[in-house]
């Protein structure tokens, strides 16, 4: 008997938790991606791309695939994704972990100022500088093309959908990012104003040191509201353990799964 994990991702976590399950003897871990990112960065083992149909279409989908264990590793702010997850456990009584790394924290040389959502982000900025870096993401990226008396400096993995007004420049870049580089790329664009999510880790956080090394204020989009969750953990370890209560034993003859996809 094969034991299945559906691992919601889209995350750096996600994809360390995948590689660490392929291994582990009898198991097959799906990951799951939204299909937002033209060429995601692919988790090891199978991956399925695309939406569910909401938490009816995830309890039908835990339920036909006779998943054993649903680990959410999405974004702190994929808030949709993450009350499926909720509700659809539920539903079928599948065991359900929530994987999330913690928000960033300010520290000496910080001046961040907390927001709650992109609109307040939006309203805040041209109080604070003329030139932003907005680094926000591709999604609510409306939130901020009225500001047509800023200069904006736009990253994003994808083209944005929209047309964009002559103040908005794009840079397309994925992480992992490097101080030295992001404090460069600040300097260069003559930057008065950092925007961000609170998305935490490592990935991303060069940003702020670049920011605090050169005295910039930072507006910090707080995370979406949080919801009650059946069980949580902060680290990809603390994930593994708990799959390990939650799982059937592994079986070492089993030996690793074939972790095609389908
Ligand atoms: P969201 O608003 O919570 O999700 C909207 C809908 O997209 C969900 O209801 C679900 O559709 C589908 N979806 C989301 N994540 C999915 C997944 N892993 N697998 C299958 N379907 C998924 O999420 P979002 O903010 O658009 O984020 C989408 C994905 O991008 C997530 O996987 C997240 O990990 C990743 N991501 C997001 C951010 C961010 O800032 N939001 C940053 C980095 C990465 P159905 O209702 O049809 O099931």
């Amino acid at each position: 008997m094969t034991t299945r994990v559906l691992l919601l991702g889209g995350t750096a976590e996600a994809r360390d938790l995948a590689a660490a399950l392929v291994d582990r003897p009898g198991t097959v871990v799906v990951s799951s991606l939204a299909g937002r990112v033209a060429d995601p960065r692919l988790p090891a083992g199978q991956v399925r791309i695309g939406g569910f149909g909401g938490p009816a279409g995830l309890t039908r989908w835990l339920t036909e695939h006779r998943v054993d264990a649903l680990v959410d590793a999405t974004h702190p702010y994929a808030a949709r994704m993450r009350v499926s997850a909720v509700e659809a456990a539920g539903a079928t009584g599948v065991p359900y972990l929530r994987l999330e790394r913690p928000g960033w924290t300010a520290g000496p040389g910080d001046h961040w100022h907390r927001v709650p959502d992109l609109a307040a982000a939006a309203a805040l900025v041209p109080r604070l500088g003329r030139r932003a870096f907005v680094t926000t993401g591709r999604q609510g990226l409306d939130a901020f093309l009225h500001l047509t008396g800023n200069w904006l400096l736009v990253r994003v993995v994808d083209d944005p959908a929209m047309p964009l007004p002559g103040n908005v420049t794009v840079l397309r870049d994925r992480g992992p990012y490097e101080v030295a580089a992001e404090r460069e790329l600040l300097v260069t664009h003559r930057i008065d104003v950092l925007v961000s999510k609170d998305s935490g880790g490592a990935y991303t956080a060069a940003k702020l040191a670049a920011a605090r090394d050169l005295g910039l204020p930072v507006v910090l989009v707080d995370r979406p509201a949080p919801v009650p969750l059946p069980a949580m953990v902060t680290e990809v370890t603390a994930a593994l353990a708990w799959l390990e209560t939650a799982l059937p034993p592994a079986r070492p003859g089993a030996g690793r799964s074939p972790q095609t996809a389908r």
